[in-house]
């Protein structure tokens, strides 16, 4: 998709210091009377500390540390207006209790200032804003609300519909709200008008039909969102920060058309917003718009044809993580601010090292939603797969050591990678050993499937720091335990990782057999008629990887477009209506067999799972489960389902059936009596994954 190269940036007033290499990046942006210091927004994101004990203080060091990372302005997460908007929990004798997720009280407004204190403490000259965020149709609570009692296809409940004074209601709860947050030392607040939380359900038909002033036409549905800014507005004054969020591209059949989407821009900058920021889908769409197989800054463009509606600035969003690419998206003219969310979760340094020319540095956000949004939908506390301290900023701490030790880590692998940066960062002395020519273990598998390219990313940073922290790192060479004993270390970390299984199965040696290290790197040759013995995540990305054809979709916005039915340039409703997904059927005929009665897929990620089972499903891959695996043979694979013998005319069968430790070199030197430690894949290969093993690994190198 080319996109227009005029640099437009409106309220610019001067450059960053001598940088040059992210220039409109660092370009000051005035927003009334407030001066944001770069163009960088640390976008909101629910973390799950709002509501657990000592929250707001944990809550207070995570932004402080962003603040002090050279972010320009950050946006909480959600907060509700009111008990209906937000979450309810109940307490041991079942009553609801409503906990600091909700802001409509004057002692509640007290814990946000610890929020708001510590931010500018760190950084006066950044700028912070809370999220109203009403929830409505999807509040977690049984006294919800919505415009018609219309209940939202990923809901467990039907809202309660809101009279006229149940309007005027949620209106002033909305105002207080932001009075409040003014009080608690906030410079502004965001009301979230997409989503499918409450304002936006008065937008869309399907969600209001309702017949008074408040539904029917689109002047009517637009009456609430309007009202809340301008009463909003009218409370806190001409110099607090009021953005709005839109949904640019709802990506709902039947949606938001472009010219409801502009109108709504125009009167929001009327009735007194002071930016316009751009969010892409509801959650109940069936398009990805974060995960890591869409590609970066994918949805820009519709941001810059908001940006010419109004003459206020406008915020871009989603897929953007490295500083190049927000400059990029700005040099186009696409907005006028970048929000980052999950990038900023993944390294709070991030504008801080693009502002020294340290991009390199930067522990880039790989969408994989592993340890956010997948923690966030799941109860737990976010944090990041590969920063396990955010959100933990006050319990996982890389203090410098007292008592440096020579430390050996034998495996390069994502533990062993871990290990030895943050121990090497406390001032250890370390020296890292793999087998293999190259760091990163598994995640060079892993980057090879299309819509993991993000993977490299996580590599480049290793190597970086490999060699920023003076780490001795030896390549092409396999450890054993006579080196480790020559060594004279005081601590050795072995992180040798896994072998893959090999399931008992009469046939097992047959030709046809390929494991999936050999599907993936190409060293065996994959047929056209193909089955894979296991579903889990690496079953999964070896059909990606075998039924994909063509250029990866997380390269080009054109084929993504494409493959999820949405057209950037027409924008029917919601971006989507009346579009067929084209993807390509797979190349070979591909069956993914597992053992379990369970529906297959149903153990990938919370968030992101879906769009892989959609995937393969639209190639035509074939889904079974409850496979009792009988034998290999000439004819293919034989096995029982439902109790009755069938089997597969397959030329190709390739084994992803989990994995072992690998444990040989510890073995060998604890026998020794050497000091060895496991981690990661070697510690415990069942439930492994990157997340697993880089916690495990930062957790043992921060106590070490
Ligand atoms: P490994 O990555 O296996 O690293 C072990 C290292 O030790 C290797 O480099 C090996 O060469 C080295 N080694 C072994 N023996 C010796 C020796 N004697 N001497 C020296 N070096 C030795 N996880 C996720 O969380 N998200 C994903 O999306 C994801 N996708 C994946 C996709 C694929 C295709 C694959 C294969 C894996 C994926 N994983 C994913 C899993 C993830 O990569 C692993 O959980 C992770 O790599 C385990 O890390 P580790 O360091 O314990 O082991
Ligand atoms: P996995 O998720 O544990 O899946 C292993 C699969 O093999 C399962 O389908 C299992 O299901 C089957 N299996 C186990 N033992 C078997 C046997 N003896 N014979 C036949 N089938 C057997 O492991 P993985 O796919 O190897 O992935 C390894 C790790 O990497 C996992 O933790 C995974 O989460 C992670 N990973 C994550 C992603 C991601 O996108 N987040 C992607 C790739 C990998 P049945 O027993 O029902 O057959
Ligand atoms: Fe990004 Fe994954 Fe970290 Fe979430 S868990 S912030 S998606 S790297």
């Amino acid at each position: 998709m080319i996109m227009s190269a005029a640099i437009e940036t409106s309220g610019e007033q001067s450059e960053h210091p001598g940088h040059t290499k992210y220039k409109r990046l660092f370009t000051p942006l005035k927003i009334g009377s407030v001066t944001v210091k770069n163009r960088a927004i640390m976008g909101s994101m629910h973390t799950g500390l709002e509501e657990s004990p000592n929250g707001f203080e944990r809550m207070a060091a995570y932004f402080a540390e962003r603040a002090a990372g050279g972010v320009g302005m950050i946006i909480t997460g959600g907060i509700a207006p009111n008990e209906e908007g937000g979450m309810v929990f109940r307490d041991e004798n079942g009553d609801a209790v409503f906990t600091a997720s909700k802001l409509s009280t004057d002692a509640e407004a007290d814990g946000h200032k610890l929020i708001t204190d510590a931010v500018h403490a760190a950084d006066p000259d950044v700028k912070i804003c809370m999220q109203i965020l009403h929830m409505g149709p999807l509040a977690m609570n049984d006294q919800l609300v919505a415009p018609s009692a219309v209940r939202s296809r990923i809901s467990k409940f039907t809202p309660n519909e809101l009279d006229a004074e149940g309007i005027e209601k949620q209106i002033e709860d909305h105002v207080n709200c932001a009075r409040l947050a003014q009080k608690a030392g906030y410079d502004g607040v965001e009301i979230i008008g997409s989503a499918g939380y409450l304002i936006s359900t008065f937008l869309v038909e399907k969600t209001n039909m309702r017949t008074d002033e408040y539904g029917g036409s689109y002047e009517n549905r637009m009456r609430f969102a309007l009202e809340v800014v301008r009463q909003c507005r009218a409370a806190v004054g001409e110099d607090f920060i009021i953005i709005f969020r839109i949904a640019g591209m709802d990506m709902l059949e039947g949606g938001m058309s472009w010219d409801e989407v502009a109108l709504l821009a125009r009167e929001l900058e009327k009735a007194g917003a002071s930016v316009i920021s751009t969010h892409f889908t509801w959650h109940e769409s069936a398009v990805p718009t974060i995960a890591t197989m869409v590609p970066r800054a994918a949805f820009t463009s519709v941001t810059a044809r908001v940006r010419k509606e109004v003459s206020i600035p406008v915020i871009t969003s989603n897929r953007i993580n490295m500083p190049q690419v927000a400059e990029d998206v700005l040099a186009q003219g696409d907005a006028d601010l970048v929000s980052m969310a999950r990038p900023m979760l993944a390294d709070s340094d991030f504008m801080n090292k693009a502002a020294e020319d340290r991009a390199d540095e930067i522990n880039t956000c790989i969408a994989c939603n592993q340890a956010c949004l997948d923690h966030t939908f799941s109860g737990k506390t976010t944090s990041c797969l590969v920063n396990p301290r955010a959100c933990h900023e006050t319990l996982l701490k890389y203090e410098p050591t007292e008592n440096p030790k020579k430390i050996a880590v034998v495996g390069a692998g994502p533990a062993g990678l871990a290990y030895a940066t943050v121990a090497a960062e406390r001032g250890h002395h370390v020296s890292l050993y793999d087998a293999a020519s190259e760091i990163g273990g598994q995640f060079n598998l892993a980057k090879l499937v299309p819509g993991k390219e993000e993977f490299y990313e996580t590599l480049r940073y290793y190597t970086r720091m490999i060699e920023k922290l003076g780490i001795d790192l030896h390549l092409n060479t396999r450890v054993d335990a006579d080196m480790l004993a020559d060594g004279g270390f005081d601590n050795i970390i072995i992180a040798t990782g896994i072998s893959p299984r090999v399931p008992e199965l009469e046939g097992i040696d047959h030709p046809s057999v390929v494991g999936y290290v050999d599907a993936l790197r190409g060293t065996k040759p994959v047929g056209s008629k193909v089955a894979i013995m296991g579903a889990g995540g690496i079953g999964f990305d070896v059909a990606d990887f075998i039924s994909h054809d063509g250029p990866s979709a997380a390269q080009n916005i054109d084929v993504f477009a494409r493959e999820w039915g949405i057209d950037f340039t027409n924008h029917p409703r919601g971006g989507v209506t009346g579009i067929e997904p084209e993807v390509a059927s797979a190349p070979r005929e591909i069956f993914l067999l597992q053992r379990k009665e369970t529906a297959v897929g149903k153990g990938l990620g919370k968030t992101t799972g879906w769009t892989h089972r959609l995937t393969l499903s639209r190639r035509g891959v074939k889904m079974m489960n409850g496979i009792e695996y009988l034998k290999i043979d000439d004819r293919g694979l034989h096995f029982l389902r439902d109790n009755k013998p069938d089997h597969l005319e397959v030329d190709t069968i390739i084994i992803c059936a989990g994995q072992e430790p690998l444990r040989e070199v510890f073995d060998t030197a604890q026998a020794r009596g050497l000091p060895v430690e496991l981690v990661g894949g070697a510690f415990e290969a069942a439930e492994l994954d990157a997340k697993a093993a880089i916690y495990q690994a930062s957790h043992m190198a921060a106590a070490v």
